[in-house]
């Protein structure tokens, strides 16, 4: 079996929009994001469920999504609040097989545009849904990129 798509990031041979990058972790800004500044918080290592990771590889990944919401609120990006979330298996409506933390900005009141992205992700598989521009993507991924913060 091929790789996942974000092992294919992780390995270069996929762009991506990145927001952070460390040893073991990458921040990129998701393709098809739910709502503008979608961002996902990845394992560098492949695993499928949460339940692979170790107990310091989860606090790792959920420390890192905290400082990229923190990001998100600092950033012009339009966010009242946001979901951490986690898709834990294919049977969870994870769309790529590897953990990946979703960092999703809220605002008031978007619940059916909210919806209505959740309703046509099936069309990505049918390439009847265009990505986001990846100038955008790229522009929003360096805003955060400056924008997060970690402790000294
Ligand atoms: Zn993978």
């Amino acid at each position: 079996m091929g790789r996942c798509v974000f092992c294919k990031i992780v390995a270069g041979e996929l762009p991506a929009s990145v927001v952070y990058e460390d040893a073991r972790h990458l921040a990129l800004m998701d393709l098809y994001p739910w709502r503008p500044g979608h961002v996902l918080v990845i394992p560098k290592a492949h695993s499928v469920r949460v339940r692979e990771l170790d107990e310091d590889a989860r606090a790792r990944l959920f420390t890192l999504g905290a400082r990229v919401a923190d990001a998100v609120r600092a950033s012009s990006i339009p966010c009242d609040d946001l979901h951490l979330a986690i898709n834990d298996g294919p049977a969870s409506n994870q769309s790529v097989p590897h953990v990946h933390l979703h960092v999703l900005p809220r605002t008031r009141g978007d619940l059916p545009r909210l919806l209505l992205s959740l309703a046509t992700r099936p069309l990505i598989a049918l390439r009847l849904l265009r990505p986001a521009p990846r100038a955008t993507l790229d522009r929003q991924a360096a805003e955060l990129r400056s924008a997060l913060v970690f402790p000294s």
